[in-house]
């Protein structure tokens, strides 16, 4: 059974909580989101039942300190820091406090060796965490969380344009018959509704990273892009008119969520890479002082 809250103020303290907070509970616009697909959901339906399920499921976890999902899914950390900070020692610090969080039972014992299948039981090893660092002039830490599950991430997926299968072309347009495309795909696998985390440029390796930044974007944001705003809008209403409904049992709760972003790419190529992320958003960030105080929850 997960121990108690973690108390005092040094900066391992503070991402322990950190991770805390981001496995055991779902930030307020993902529960919002998961709240208004149940009620869209016809009484005695399958979706309405999955949608149940969910909903105890995160109440439960939130009352228990207990992780939302036993798939811990992969820790992407992303952490802007004070200048002039060792990033050597904070990149010690937060593996630290993954370690903790797993001694503590936030986080399950799920990430094993590639060639041998062996599980650590700390959730640490190559690649894991995923540390994001980026020093900025502001003398406090923006400290931000995603783990994402891993039936979510088979359900990731890249297209080059331009498409022939799906008469996709280079251009807006084009996009978003990929994302349905994805959506179509997954059938509700990848533990559905989903929301999606879209990169339109950039190579295959950055293309997939932004694509995951997206994911930290409330769901209630406006893309200040005019044009993303706008597919953005028109990808997440098409796409709930597919059909396919929480868990593929049918409805019109496919997606929570469509958040796309761009980089430039080179004349030569044309990358979509969608992350799907499933209905168990789990994110969370904070302001953290440089003494370790958390000062501010961002979801
Ligand atoms: S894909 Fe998401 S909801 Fe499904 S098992 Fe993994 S973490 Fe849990």
């Amino acid at each position: 059974m997960p121990k108690s809250k973690p108390k005092g103020t040094s900066l391992l303290d503070a991402l322990v909580e950190i991770i805390r907070k981001t496995s055991c509970d779902l930030p307020k616009d993902i529960s919002a989101a998961i709240e208004r697909g149940h009620q869209a959901e016809p009484d005695g339906s399958r979706g309405k039942y999955a949608m149940q399920i969910i909903l105890e499921n995160i109440k439960m976890a939130r009352e228990k300190s207990q992780p939302v999902c036993q798939d811990t899914g992969t820790i992407l950390f992303f952490i802007k820091y004070p200048g002039g900070f060792d990033a050597e020692k904070l990149a010690g610090v937060a593996t630290k406090a993954v370690r903790e969080a797993t001694k503590r039972g936030y986080l399950r014992q799920n990430s094993v060796d590639s060639l041998t299948g062996r599980n650590s039981g700390t959730n640490v090893g190559p690649g894991s965490p995923v540390l994001h660092l980026e020093p900025w002039r502001k003398n406090y830490f923006d400290i931000r969380l995603v783990l994402k599950g891993g039936g979510s991430e088979n359900m990731s997926t890249q297209y080059s344009l331009p498409d022939t299968r799906l008469g996709a072309g280079r251009d807006l347009d084009g996009v978003c018959k990929c994302v349905l495309d994805a959506t179509h795909k997954a059938q509700g696998r990848g533990c559905g509704p989903g929301v999606l985390g879209v990169c339109v440029g950039g190579d295959r390796g950055t293309g997939y990273m932004h694509a995951k930044e997206q994911l930290l974007r409330k769901l209630d944001d406006r893309n200040i892009n005019p044009d993303l705003a706008r597919i953005e809008s028109e990808c997440l209403r098409l796409g709930n008119r597919l059909g396919i409904g929480p868990m593929g049992f049918g409805g019109s709760t496919t997606l929570l969520g469509v958040k796309i972003g761009a980089l430039n790419r080179l004349p030569a190529s044309f990358f979509v890479s969608i992350a799907y992320m499933c209905w168990a958003e789990r994110r969370q960030g904070a302001r953290v002082e440089k003494n370790g105080r958390i000062k501010k929850w961002f979801y």
